[in-house]
């Protein structure tokens, strides 16, 4: 469903990304796991247009993305939940989530919402509060249940457990179960390799730029998890 190929990225004199070659098939979900600074971000937003500096090939579901616009890479099929959880603070929850419908059929959306509220019960008990008014965790349920709203083919989660309590992890968890069991493809990252490595299929291990590993959670466990403590 998604094939990079040779993804380079830059940022002036700084090369985040150097030939970076991945690929996700439909109904999997992968893990890019690595420090600080390995260029997970980097990989992400160039899958969603947010990276001006690239070079090499993404495609998804066979249509090659260079040139398009981030909007239009949405209305392809792809979701997104960006790092450290970026909710819109001053608007309410239920605005939130629906901040990513506009432009979509009404009827697939008002579908999916229905979903939304049954999978999270949060976005209904706490749907006019303002999202800033939320705990860290509960901001994350609100990033997921927005970058899902579209019913995205592939969701991309940057760092979906950062800065969480442990019990957090495991709601977030099991809320990215629910969405494999819907089916949903999923390119994750993270850097807390324990909890993210049983959630995925397989994984991509990062390190300055490079993938330095891959393979299935059982090939890469020990890299990955001596790469969590770097
Ligand atoms: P983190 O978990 O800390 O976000 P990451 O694995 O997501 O790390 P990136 O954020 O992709 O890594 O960063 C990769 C490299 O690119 C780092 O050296 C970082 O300093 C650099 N970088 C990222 N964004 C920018 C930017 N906007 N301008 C300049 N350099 C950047």
């Amino acid at each position: 469903m998604l094939t990079i190929e040779s993804l380079k990225v830059r940022y002036g004199g700084i090369v985040a990304l150097h030939e970076v070659s991945i690929e996700v098939q439909r109904g999997e979900t992968v893990l890019l796991v690595g420090s600080n600074g390995a260029g997970k971000s980097s990989l992400i937003n160039a899958v969603i247009g947010l990276v001006p500096n690239v070079s090499g090939r993404i495609q998804f579901d066979g249509r090659d993305l260079a040139g398009m616009s981030c909007a239009a890479r949405a209305r392809l099929g792809i979701g997104y939940s960006p790092e450290g959880r970026r909710v819109f603070s001053s608007l309410s929850v239920t605005e939130n989530v629906l901040s990513s419908t506009l432009g979509h059929p009404v009827a697939k959306v008002g579908e999916n919402l229905a979903w939304i509220r049954k999978t999270f019960p949060l976005v209904v008990e706490r749907a006019r509060q303002p999202a800033n008014q939320l705990s860290g965790g509960q901001q994350q349920i609100v990033a997921l249940a927005r970058a899902v709203s579209t019913m995205p083919k592939l969701l991309l989660l940057d760092e979906p457990f950062l800065g969480l309590a442990p019990i957090w992890i495991e709601r977030i968890s099991d809320a990215i179960r629910e969405l494999q069991r819907r089916g949903t493809t999923i390119l994750m990252t993270e850097q807390m390799a324990r909890p993210a490595l049983k959630l995925v299929d397989r994984a991509y291990v990062m390190r300055s730029g490079e993938i330095r590993r891959s393979g299935t959670v059982e090939e890469i466990r020990g890299v990955a998890l001596a790469e969590e403590y770097l």
